[in-house]
């Protein structure tokens, strides 16, 4: 098990739930459009926001998104020390510092000091494109073993400054690197591990990429809290995120079972599976909602969802554990969300 690490309000690691984040795309100096896009986030369910700080001016975002939301925020510091420091004194709950730029051993120290003084855990985020010149040549590049060894080396010197509230990341745009990097990290440390595949790509394969990587290592029992990068707007991110979360167990949710239809099919599946989805994607409950296009099949094929409905000729069927209790006519989706409401009760 990992160690626990406690970022503002929330813990990480040591068996706490998986948390889901996502960092702010406005631009520094737009601090209305970060504190929105921040408010959003946290509506959406991101446990966890990141923001970037790449000069004293995006200072001052720091106390207009804490004063607006209530999840942890996180400067994100790339080349200067002085503004991981400034931004620890500006109230973030953790750093990420990316130890292949922040600067000489002696300019990391004055930011560890500073982080383990005010009790605020650092992230050592490495990436392929971080990884020291040294190690690239010693690995022949960016593989696996190097950027553990990238990762190590830091976490060894925020050790020497008697600091342990760290978590790790050592991510990679090539799936079969990153999910051997996060598992050699798992083997070699105990720290709380940010999984995520950096440079996803776009909403679509974004989130076919972070599926395979993160959820790959999370049926291993691997990572504590998972980042899924698209270029796109972040909301995208945390609904990707939770959605991995769901799919694996590890959330509490509606799971939505739909069968792809076929000539069978006699009642419009597609618009009905969407809003069913749509309707159920708040809903604090664990059960598995089934939306099949015919009642020959469906009941059956769907017996292990706790409810559902299917198609029958101009009407459709509510069935629960495989077993049908009624015809339904009108509303099919109005008359099934009423019997999930009556369950929650
Ligand atoms: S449940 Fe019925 S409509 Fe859906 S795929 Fe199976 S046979 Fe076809």
């Amino acid at each position: 098990m990992t160690k626990k690490v406690k970022i503002g309000s929330l813990t990480m690691g040591g068996g706490s739930p998986v948390s889901v984040q996502s960092m702010l795309c406005a631009h520094y100096y737009d601090i209305e459009g970060n504190v929105q896009q921040a408010v959003e986030l946290e509506k959406a369910g991101c446990e966890l926001v990141r923001v970037s700080v790449p000069c004293e001016q995006a200072l001052q975002l720091i106390p207009a998104i804490k004063s607006s939301v209530s999840i942890p925020l996180v400067a994100d510091i790339h080349f200067d020390p002085s503004l991981a420091i400034r931004s620890v004194e500006a109230g973030v709950d953790k750093v990420r510092i990316n130890p292949g730029n922040i600067g000489s051993d002696a300019m990391a120290t004055r930011v560890i000091d500073c982080c383990r003084d005010r009790g605020v855990p650092i992230r050592v985020g490495v990436n392929s494109g971080s990884v020291e010149k040294e190690l690239l040549q010693m690995y022949g590049g960016p593989t696996a073993e190097a950027l553990v060894e990238s990762a190590l080396r830091h976490v060894r010197l925020i050790e020497e400054r008697g600091y342990d509230q760290i978590v790790v990341a050592i991510k990679s745009s090539n799936i079969p690197t990153m999910v051997s990097a996060y598992r050699l990290m798992a083997k070699k440390c105990d720290y709380p591990l940010h999984l995520g595949v950096t440079e996803a790509g776009t909403v679509r394969m974004g989130t076919i990429k972070s599926a395979i990587g993160i959820g790959s290592l999370l049926l291993d029992g691997i990572g504590d809290t998972i980042r899924v990068s698209l270029t796109g707007d972040p909301v995208k991110e945390v609904e990707a995120g939770r959605d991995i979360l769901l799919a694996l167990g590890l959330r509490k949710g509606v799971e939505i079972v739909s069968c792809p239809t076929c000539g069978r099919t006699e009642i419009d599946i597609i618009s009905i599976a969407n809003e069913v989805e749509r309707r159920t994607r708040d809903l604090k409950m664990d059960l598995k909602v089934a939306v099949m296009g015919c009642v020959v099949n469906g009941p059956g094929e769907a017996s292990n969802a706790d409810i559902g409905i299917a198609g029958g000729k101009d009407c459709a069927v509510l069935f629960k554990n495989g077993r049908i209790v009624r015809k339904l006519t009108g509303d099919y989706v109005d008359q099934l969300l009423s019997e999930i409401h009556r369950m929650k009760n």
